[in-house]
């Protein structure tokens, strides 16, 4: 293995959820639900497996695909061609590889929002570009907030692009208007491309609503916008993912892609463009459903004796191992199956600066209530 990719031998998310496959233990690691998607979706992939849609889609993607993508970017005023404006990729995953390799090359520097999900720094050292890492900090209600400072001394005349995702995978943190506004005005300042992965654009609670970073001033022609279908219709194995952009960005995107996987998901696609048409009232659903799962396992978490931060968004919590009197929740991490049959992600594997991340594990929450519960009464052995 050539010296850029040993950092990056095993995912997290396989070792966690071979670990709780070894030891029996609750899965709270890998973020991935355990009920189906929408009965019409599932349905109308029965019909295109049926109907004769198992050759090649096309390289860009199944035209009925890329329409719907389209409109269904058109529900927060952004207009995008379906046939040089977007995109469809195997899953978000490729999407941003793919990005990044079409953008990046060795001596462009891309900025990384700290913690970061697994994918991002693999995909800047296969493109041989270098990483900066902004970090996000806990406010005084335990909110993760952007260092605006921070991102801004990153910059240097290197800088070619920056990753953000938000909802945020792992703190559930949603970055606020104001969050937001800083990245676009830094970005069309020094001439920086955001790639903005927006895999959980919805699912976010309470008071807080997803805004796209393309919506801000300047950021159409700058952002290439990244979201799936997996997170939005509980369907994480079929790797259905789509990029909006323009033509220019768009196309660099399909020059790496099309040698990555060329295409995916042939009789998926045709499924996923009904579930974007006709199953938003179904992900209404989803996200009422997953918001009092989030205050069940928050709540069922405190009273175990771990202090919860606020999660606005996405399938994950994180909480603060040091009430319980742990100093390592890297270590505990992996202790948890044995101490209490139950697997959590260690936040510090999603860091380039581990020891000042290692009291947070992040656990998710995109579970049966049952599984739910039976996990925190598990936990209250932890004490
Ligand atoms: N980005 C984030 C923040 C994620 O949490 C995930 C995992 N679902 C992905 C990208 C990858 O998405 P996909 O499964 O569509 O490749
Ligand atoms: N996105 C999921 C998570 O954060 C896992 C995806 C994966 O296993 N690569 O848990």
């Amino acid at each position: 293995l050539v010296p850029r990719l040993r950092p990056f031998t095993s995912t997290i998310f396989a070792e966690m959820t071979a670990l709780a496959v070894r030891t029996e233990a609750i899965n709270l690691g890998q973020g991935f639900p355990d009920t189906d998607g929408p009965e019409g979706m599932l349905d109308a992939a029965k019909d295109a497996l049926y109907g004769g849609a198992n050759q090649y889609p096309p390289g860009p993607g199944r035209p009925e695909l890329r329409a719907a993508v389209a409109r269904h970017r058109a529900r927060y005023g952004l207009d995008y061609d379906p046939d040089t404006e977007v995109l469809v990729t195997a899953g978000a995953t490729e999407a941003i590889t793919a990005a990044v390799l079409a953008l990046t090359e060795p001596g462009d520097e891309v900025i990384v929002i700290e913690p970061y999900y697994d994918s991002y720094p693999a995909a800047v050292a296969m493109a041989g570009a270098t990483r900066r890492v902004v970090p996000l900090v806990a406010g005084q209600d335990g909110r993760f907030v952007l260092d605006i400072a921070a991102l801004r001394s990153a910059i240097t005349p290197a800088t070619r692009a920056i990753l953000v995702n938000s909802p945020h995978n792992p703190t559930g943190t949603v970055l606020s208007d104001v969050e937001l506004a800083a990245i676009a005005d830094l970005c069309v300042k020094n001439d920086i491309i955001a790639i903005a992965d927006e895999v959980y654009e919805h699912l976010v609670y309470d008071e807080a609503a997803h805004h796209p970073l393309a919506t801000f001033p300047g950021m159409r022609e700058r952002t290439v916008s990244i979201s799936s279908a997996g997170k939005t219709f509980n369907c994480t194995g079929w790797k259905i993912g789509w990029v909006c952009s323009t033509p220019e960005l768009v196309s660099a995107v399909k020059a790496a892609k099309q040698f990555i996987t060329f295409v995916s998901g042939g009789p998926l696609q045709p499924a996923v463009a009904h579930a974007l048409d006709h199953e938003l009232p179904w992900v209404n659903g989803l996200r009422d459903s997953l918001s009092a799962k989030r205050d069940r396992l928050s709540a069922g978490l405190a009273e175990a004796g771990f202090t919860v931060h606020p999660s606005l968004g996405t399938y994950f919590v994180c909480a603060d191992v040091r009430p319980l009197g742990y100093a390592d929740a890297t270590e505990l991490a992996w202790q948890l199956p044995e101490r209490a049959g139950v697997v959590a992600v260690p936040v510090s594997v999603f860091t380039d600066h581990p020891d000042e991340w290692k009291h947070l594990l992040r656990f998710a929450f995109c579970k049966r209530d049952e599984v739910l519960d039976e996990a925190v009464a598990r936990l209250h052995k932890l004490r």
